[in-house]
């Protein structure tokens, strides 16, 4: 096959809308679509100064690429502002031509800005970058491109900021933020951790090594950098929390013993422990390698068992609370619900003597899935022993994204026979809008408001109140976490339904009666609320 030279340059024009070389920092010659794409006509682009044709806050950024544009390295796509009226942006890839001539070539496309405009010396904020990083992943999942994220420490970056004068530490700002921006896909997906650590989102085609020798250069700190490999294969979202859950467990867990320590070495640990741990939690729930512990949920009128809830027990026995949160975050957890509902339909449906009910906890990232709906009803179809006596507790560990969505599935739940509980109530700063917008059979007050009523002279009010508002919407309460005879009396009182804790047992491997059986409980009550007769 020949090399025509116009086949180059139709191939070079199939993925930008104009081409430009640079030489000693001019533009020599520029071809192409250049006044759709900068605002000015080929001719007028030819003699001028590259970087000027640049939006002053975007200049440096520009800058740092030439600077670090080394041989037959590709720089960017760059997103960058142009210079003058108009907002206009441009996506530029530079490449510098193996000629020892100084030869750059750029390739410009008209573009959209991949965030809010930052000024020089300024990253991303942490909030926009997990924004500006799902667009990537998006983007990324469509053309295949593979992202890494690497972590970068400049050492002793905060010292000898503060030898500076306010100038020369202004200076070393914008020259730190370019050139990380020049890394970092699109230009835009840098942040800020610490004063001398850094998170960059970059296309994983180019040697760390040189990054780093390039990030050395610019700053003139040493660099160093820990790369984690993002796998987009579970999709964006999954790729996005995942990358949340690095960055925030680097910060809680990775610097908390630093001193000694090496970025790298901070870097692998917190990794290797996300890693580990959401591998072996990934394995546990595909495997079913887990146990189901029941805590019983007594009526405060009949002091029997109304119900038990289920609580999932890993293989340490302890606590689920935090693997519960990372299968959250590693989109485990809609498996892990559906296995646990499935489990427990199965006990129900086995459970002959039908007096036995039990409540399963449901993410409420897994209520708004329509797929949750259909497994029920599948389930209930096929074991229908267990109609009417499966209960939901969706928990508030993770937001309700879409309200109106998630109140359609639960309405569907409550229509296949199940009572409907919300958990935590009073815990996250959602809660009234929950209770507002979804129809409920339940409210779980959180535990923490009914512990703090053993504390010497708190009267109950905030919980009455909570108890009204509910007893006005007809929705009935539980109190969790009821430890002693005293913080009964008070949500009976203060006219709670159920109560939950460790009064009436803890969470044990079999579903049994409630350990205590109040004064109140008169014999007829006990054989009206008769559900607390198993073994
Ligand atoms: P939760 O749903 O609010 O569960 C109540 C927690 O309080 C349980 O902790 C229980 O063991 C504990 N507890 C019960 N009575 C008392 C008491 O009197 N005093 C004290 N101090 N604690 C008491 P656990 O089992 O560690 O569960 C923690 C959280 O993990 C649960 O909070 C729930 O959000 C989540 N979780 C547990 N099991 C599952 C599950 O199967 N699926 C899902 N999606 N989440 C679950
Ligand atoms: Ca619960
Ligand atoms: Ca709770």
């Amino acid at each position: 096959m020949s090399l025509d030279p116009r086949r180059l340059l139709g191939l070079a024009f199939a993925s930008a809308d104009l081409l430009v070389e640079l030489q000693g920092g001019k533009v020599r010659l520029a071809l192409g679509a250049a006044q759709k794409v900068m605002g000015k006509s080929e001719s007028a682009l030819t003699g001028k100064a590259w970087v000027d044709l640049f939006h002053p806050d975007d200049k440096p950024l520009m800058e740092a690429m030439l600077g670090c544009a080394d041989d037959g390295v590709r720089r960017g796509p760059v997103v960058l502002r142009l210079a003058g009226a108009g907002e206009r942006n441009v996506r530029v890839v530079l490449r510098a031509l193996p000629d020892n001539e100084g030869r750059v070539s750029a390739a410009l496309t008209a573009a959209q800005p991949a965030g809010p405009p930052l000024s020089a010396s300024s990253l991303q904020p942490r909030e926009s970058f997990d924004d500006i990083a799902q667009g990537l992943f998006e983007a990324a999942r469509v053309t295949g491109i593979e992202l890494e994220l690497a972590m970068v420490e400049f050492s002793g970056l905060a010292n000898m900021r503060q030898g500076l004068s306010p100038a020369d530490a202004a200076a070393l700002d914008v020259r730190v933020a370019s050139a990380l921006r020049a890394e970092a896909h699109a230009g835009a997906a840098a942040t800020k951790l610490s004063d001398d650590r850094f998170a960059v989102l970059r296309q994983r085609d180019d040697r760390p090594e040189n990054m780093i020798k390039r990030l050395t250069r610019m700053v003139s700190a040493e660099a160093s950098a820990h790369l984690v490999p993002l796998e987009s294969g579970g999709g964006s979202a999954r790729a996005l929390r995942a990358l949340r859950y690095a960055l925030d467990d680097f910060l809680r867990e990775g610097l908390k013993d630093t001193p000694p320590m090496s970025l790298s070495e901070a870097m692998n640990r917190s990794v290797k422990r996300t890693l580990a741990r959401a591998g072996a939690l990934g394995v546990a729930v595909s495997q079913r390698r887990f146990n189901l512990a029941y805590q019983p949920v007594v009526s405060l009128a009949t002091g029997l068992a109304h119900h038990h809830e289920v609580l999932v027990r890993f293989e340490d026995g302890g606590s689920p609370f935090a693997l519960i949160r990372m299968a959250e975050e590693f989109d485990l957890i809609e498996e892990l619900d559906h296995s646990i509902v499935e489990q427990v339909v199965k006990k129900l449906a086995n459970d002959h003597e039908r007096k036995l009910k039990l409540a399963v906890n449901i993410s409420g990232q897994t209520i708004g899935n329509e797929s949750f709906i259909d497994h029920v009803s599948r389930l209930l179809s096929r074991y229908d022993g267990a109609k009417g006596r499966l209960i939901f507790e969706i928990t508030e560990t993770r937001a309700i994204d879409n309200l109106t969505l998630a109140n359609q599935h639960i309405q569907s739940l409550r229509a296949l026979g199940s009572l409907v509980c919300l958990d935590d109530f009073g815990a996250g700063s959602s809660s009234f809008a929950y209770l507002q917008q979804l129809s409920l059979d339940i409210v779980k007050i959180d535990g923490r408001y009914v512990r703090e009523l053993a504390d010497n002279g708190r009267d109950g009010a905030l919980v009455r109140r909570l108890v009204e508002l509910c007893r006005d919407l007809k929705v009935r309460t539980v109190a969790e976490m009821v430890e002693t005879a005293e913080v009964e009396e008070i949500v009976r009182n203060v006219g709670v339904d159920f109560a939950q804790g460790w009064l009436y047992g803890k969470p044990s491997d079999k579903p049994s009666p409630a350990l205590r059986t109040t004064a109140t409980v008169t014999p007829l009550a006990r054989r009206a609320g008769a559900s607390d007769s198993w073994g």
